[in-house]
């Protein structure tokens, strides 16, 4: 079922843990914070089903040269850690503009969070709670675009929306080339055969196999994710 004026009745959400530092060089920024949970209330007062995976990179990633010279598994423990802590920030910045909110994290931390249980945060989701997957996958070695394409596919999101800094999927680089242009739409074989990165390449190829279609767009660009909810022009569509 879809809401009244909403084009998908349950969504996927990615945000980076960049996406929280604003122009800070580190860690969370407030007001990029409520920015954000400003955009993500609007849908959820659309009627819309929000989920949302969100990443660590703003703390620590197993692959960032802070962990050089670590085990990569204990480097990739601390980066699933680091997304625990942006998922209890975006909690309390929702709830602080009352959007009840639950976190479920993939590795038990029960003084901390709920552990990942599928059939209880659906039971959110159509209680219509904001449900935040922290911990990733709760394996090493994979990243959380990976954990979103999982989470969606599992949570049978009609799409995932890849909040990212750039409006959408270009033609080049278009900080660098200002003859880029942006795809408006893109087949998973277009993105493949033109070599577009879009996430990387495990996520793509379970969003692909499990037909999850990804609106990449710029979570900075004012009420974007309402646009992109309400099926308008905004960003890139990736789809099967
Ligand atoms: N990570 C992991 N397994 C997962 C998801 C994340 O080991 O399933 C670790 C990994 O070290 C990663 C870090 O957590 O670098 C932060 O996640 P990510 O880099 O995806 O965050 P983002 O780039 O979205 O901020």
């Amino acid at each position: 079922m879809t809401y009244a004026g909403a084009k998908y009745s349950r969504v996927l959400l990615k945000l980076s843990g960049e996406a929280l530092m604003g122009d800070d060089p580190f860690g969370i920024n407030r007001h990029t914070i409520m920015q954000i949970v400003g955009q993500i209330k609007n849908v959820v007062d659309l009627g819309v089903e929000v989920a949302i995976v969100v990443g660590g990179g703003n703390i620590f990633r197993g692959v960032a040269p802070a962990a050089q010279g670590m085990d990569r598994a204990t480097a990739d423990y601390m980066g699933m850690l680091a997304t625990v802590m942006n998922a209890l920030a975006l909690k309390d910045a929702l709830e602080s503009v009352h959007v009840t909110t639950r976190v479920q994290s993939a590795l038990s931390m029960q003084q901390v969070t709920e552990t990942y249980t599928r059939g209880k945060a659906i039971q959110y989701l159509e209680e219509k709670k904001v449900v935040i997957f922290a911990a990733g996958t709760g394996n090493p070695f994979f990243t959380t675009d990976t954990a979103a394409a999982l989470r969606g596919a599992e949570m049978n999101c009609d799409i995932m929306l890849k909040a990212t800094k750039v409006d959408g999927v270009y033609t080049d680089d278009p900080e660098k080339n200002p003859n880029a242009t942006r795809y408006q739409t893109l087949t998973f074989d277009e993105a493949i055969n033109k070599n577009l990165k879009v996430m990387d390449t495990t996520a793509f190829a379970l969003c692909r196999e499990q037909n999850l279609n990804i609106k990449v767009f710029s979570i900075f660009k004012e009420a974007a994710l309402t646009r992109v909810v309400l099926g308008e022009d905004e960003g890139t569509l990736v789809h099967c």
